[in-house]
């Protein structure tokens, strides 16, 4: 049996993926991963902790793609990193606890935390928590696990991780907020 077939008749070992840095390209990157999976027939779930935006890939998903399940939990604010809101703790713990159901449900093939590591790095969610949830996944399940400071220990566990630097963004030049990029 060449190397090839045995790998393909092995049970899959599902990764652990994080995409960090101060770049534009996190978020759109999950969501063109989720693209891709669902396109080869994945169940896909993506929870994204502290937005509350439509934006435009969350139309997209309720219009076009029924094979990703997305659930939001944030509001369109800002939160502050050492105040935060009551509302934007509890709205953090409950995404959490989704994300718990969700990975345990043994549902899907692939969960995306969108934002988790600013959720975990603002304190509205124990890392400890995160790692442990990141190790206990199912052997097969794909974890995408996204968003700016992601905690070094996630990184050591990681099979993957992306780091987006920004070299220039055009936010610095006064364009700001369109639709269709940023939304
Ligand atoms: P995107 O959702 O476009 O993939 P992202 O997930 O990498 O971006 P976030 O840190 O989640 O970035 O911030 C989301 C918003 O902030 C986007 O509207 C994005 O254009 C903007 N943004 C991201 N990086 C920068 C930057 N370096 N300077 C200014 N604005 C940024
Ligand atoms: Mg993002």
């Amino acid at each position: 049996m060449s190397v090839m077939e045995s790998t393909a008749t092995m049970a899959k070992r599902g990764l652990v993926m994080v995409i960090t840095g101060n770049g534009k390209g996190k978020t759109t990157a999950a969501f063109g991963q989720a693209l891709r999976a669902v396109g080869q027939g994945y169940r896909v779930c993506i929870i994204q902790f502290m937005k509350g935006r439509k934006y435009g890939e969350v139309l997209a998903i309720e219009k076009h793609l029924p094979g990703i399940t997305f659930y939001q939990f944030g509001l369109d604010s800002f939160v502050m990193r050492d105040n935060p809101a009551p509302v934007d703790v509890e709205l953090a713990r409950q995404g959490f606890e989704k994300a718990k159901e969700v990975i345990g449900s043994g549902e899907y093939n692939m969960v995306i935390l969108d934002e988790i590591n600013v959720a975990v790095d603002f304190n509205l969610i124990p890392e400890e928590e995160m790692l442990s949830l990141t190790r206990s996944k199912p052997a097969e399940l794909d974890l995408l696990l996204t968003g700016r400071y992601a905690s070094d220990k996630l990184k050591e566990i990681a099979d993957l991780v992306s780091e987006v630097t920004e070299i220039k963004h055009h936010y610095n030049a006064g364009i700001k907020d369109r639709a269709g990029i940023e939304y």
